[in-house]
């Protein structure tokens, strides 16, 4: 995105009292040690830090990465390097005020489950992580949804980041159809009949009753705003 369209949409949102956020390249990959890769990863995140300054957004999202046929433990040390290396640049390069979001990823072999984020979060204070509910639900096969899944997951935040830092997350929500071998296939919405999950429903209650305010990116296929609205009015009703 060039300056000019990216300071529109800027002025645009802030217009329509929306807060913009902003997703860094799908390719990024924090997980792989080889100098160059790194290199790209970190240009990558520096230029969705200059596109989020132009249109004032606070937050970008990066993907953790992919195993590589590395051991878990192994693509985990390996990303938590690189992305001291990132953080390093960023701050050099004064994006501090733009906070770097890594989200927990919907296919098994991707790196990114709740844990490897928030042990990747507990490396630097300014670090945010972006909670993405649907892949969660994905990639351990549709066991993470209902009331006590949705506490489960949020307890394991404020443990690992405190109630003050854990209350602010970032995230993606949208029902999500997944196979078993993979996890995540591919985004649905809230009124498809195919038995979809999670269920938004108990999450909502959940950050209501706790007094979070994280924020939440709707991220149905194709119905964004309407699914969206649904969250909000969920998350109104329980307040
Ligand atoms: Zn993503």
């Amino acid at each position: 995105m060039g300056e000019s369209t990216a300071r529109k949409l800027g002025e645009a949102a802030l217009e329509a009292g929306i807060s913009l956020s902003l997703h860094a390249p799908y390719f990024i990959n924090l997980a792989n040690p080889d100098p160059d890769s790194l290199k790209k990863t970190t240009g990558y995140i520096l230029a969705s830090c200059r596109a989020a300054d132009w249109m004032g957004a606070r937050r970008v999202v990066i993907h953790t990465g992919a195993l590589m046929k590395r051991s878990r433990r192994e693509a985990l040390d390996i990303a938590k390097v690189s992305m001291a290396e990132v953080l390093r640049i960023w701050e050099g390069e004064g994006y501090s005020h733009i906070a770097l979001c890594p989200e927990t990823m919907g296919k098994i072999n991707q790196l990114g489950d709740l844990t490897e984020v928030l042990e990747l979060c507990q490396t630097d204070g300014r670090l945010i992580p972006c909670v993405d509910f649907g892949h969660l639900y994905a990639r351990t096969l549709g066991a993470l949804t209902g009331p006590a899944a949705c506490e489960a997951i949020l307890d394991e935040m404020e443990a690992a980041l405190g109630p003050e830092r854990a209350g602010q997350f970032h995230s993606h929500f949208s029902q999500i159809e997944f196979t078993p071998n993979g996890g995540e296939k591919c985004h649905r919405t809230f009124a498809d009949n195919g038995g979809f999950g999670p269920d938004p429903a108990p999450l909502m209650a959940a950050v209501a009753r706790r007094g979070w305010s994280p924020t939440f990116i709707c991220e149905s296929a194709g119905t964004q705003e309407q699914d969206a609205l649904t969250m909000k009015a969920l998350y109104r009703g329980a307040l």
